[in-house]
């Protein structure tokens, strides 16, 4: 710490308080960097405002191994899904929840889809995934004239994850309620200090898509998109599978199923809209022609990127700030990994993938 910092903060240590890492956002990005930076011994102070209404909260939950239009893996998916999966196994014992459930991912053909996917189950990249070829069992209610492939993936309960983890959080944490504002932020040689009362070593910002306001770095060209998702209750139908075709319809419990989702990159407010939910509703019909109850609407905002990465590193000129964001639609897939490359760069120097370090777009 500069010295000035530290001789106040040995004098009234109310007043200034210690911390090696200083965490900002509650979403799904700072909540695994708060979480791996506290395992990792640091002692960390975590400024969040409440999750509600953050990607995050919104997200469906979907992690779903295949690209299904084209039927090509995820990026990197062999590296990122062994990880994810035990990661959140690992996380739910230690909050002592599961949030993390197998579902089987029924893709219903279009005309040429069956083509396709014969085709392309024939590389070991993808058919590692399916499951098999085939068609919905015993759902007369189904419009399947094509058939459907069979994918394994996992729903992971987005709202319960972001509660556990936040009560484990708080009771090893220093966890503030509020608004990180970036204009009482000082920087020195040795860290950063944050309104005259919070001093640390490094700053990571996990302001999920509200980075496009950020004083540091806007050089990185995000893209936001707006989702919007309907709760529907449907009575006298059951489905165990994950439906998907042009929307998903996922089932979250008894009569109740998750219908989504929309992408907007014009309108970015959290506001649900009649346009969204009549295309939702749309889609759906054309597979499944039932009355349905809409119990809920939500939207959200995608942190998106526009080569569509993620980026985790530092910051090119300050280098206590970085930086873990671009999560994207599919941030539960890629967030365990991503936040392990930061921890190790941040602790042990560890170069970061240059895929998704935001230097790709420093230009000077
Ligand atoms: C409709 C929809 C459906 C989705 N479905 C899926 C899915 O099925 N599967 C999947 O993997 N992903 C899905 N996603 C994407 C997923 O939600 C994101 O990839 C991920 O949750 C982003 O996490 P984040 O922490 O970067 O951002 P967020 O979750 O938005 O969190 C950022 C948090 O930081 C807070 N914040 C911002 N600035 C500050 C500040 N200055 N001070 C304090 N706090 C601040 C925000 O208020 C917010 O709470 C979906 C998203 C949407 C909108």
């Amino acid at each position: 710490m500069p010295a000035v910092w530290l001789s106040l903060s040995q004098n009234s240590p109310d007043i200034l308080k210690q911390f090696d890492q200083l965490v900002v956002g509650g979403g799904l990005a700072g909540s695994l960097m708060a979480y791996r930076l506290w395992k990792a011994g640091q002692k960390v102070c975590w400024i969040k405002t409440s999750p509600h209404g953050s990607s995050t909260d919104v997200a469906a939950g979907l992690i779903n191994p295949l690209v299904f239009r084209y039927l090509t893996p995820v990026w990197k998916v062999e590296t990122l899904l062994p990880q994810a999966v035990s990661f959140y196994r690992q996380l739910e014992v230690e909050c002592g929840r599961q949030f993390l459930h197998e579902i089987t991912v029924a893709k219903l053909f279009g005309d040429q889809d069956q083509v396709l996917w014969q085709r392309k189950i024939r590389l070991p990249k993808v058919s590692r995934w399916v499951e098999s070829i085939g068609a919905v069992a015993d759902d007369p209610k189904l419009i399947q004239p094509w058939g459907a492939g069979f994918v394994n993936g996992y729903w992971l309960d987005t709202t319960m994850f972001l509660l556990a983890v936040e009560q484990l959080l708080s009771q090893h944490l220093n966890i503030i309620e509020g608004y990180f504002d970036s204009s009482k932020l000082e920087q020195s040689e040795e860290g950063i200090m944050y309104e005259n009362s919070i001093i640390a070593k490094k700053l990571i910002f996990c302001e999920g898509w509200n980075a496009v306001n950020s004083s540091f770095f806007n050089f990185i060209p995000f893209r936001p998109v707006k989702g919007e998702l309907l709760t529907l209750k449907i009575k006298d139908w059951k489905s165990n599978y994950l439906l998907n075709k042009d929307v998903f319809l996922l089932p979250i419990g008894d009569q109740f199923y998750c219908l989504g989702a929309t992408y907007d990159w014009g309108d970015l407010s959290d506001t649900p809209t009649e346009a969204a939910k009549t295309d939702l509703l749309e889609k759906l019909k054309a597979f499944l022609p039932l009355g349905v109850e809409v119990v809920e609407h939500r939207a959200g905002v995608r942190p998106a990127v526009a080569d569509r990465r993620p980026v985790a590193g530092w910051h090119p000129e300050f280098p206590h700030l970085a930086i873990l964001n671009g999560l994207g639609a599919r941030g539960l897939l890629i967030a365990p990994w991503l936040s392990q490359q930061l921890l190790e760069l941040i602790l042990n120097d560890k170069e970061i993938d240059a895929e998704v370090n935001p230097l790709r777009f420093w230009k000077k």
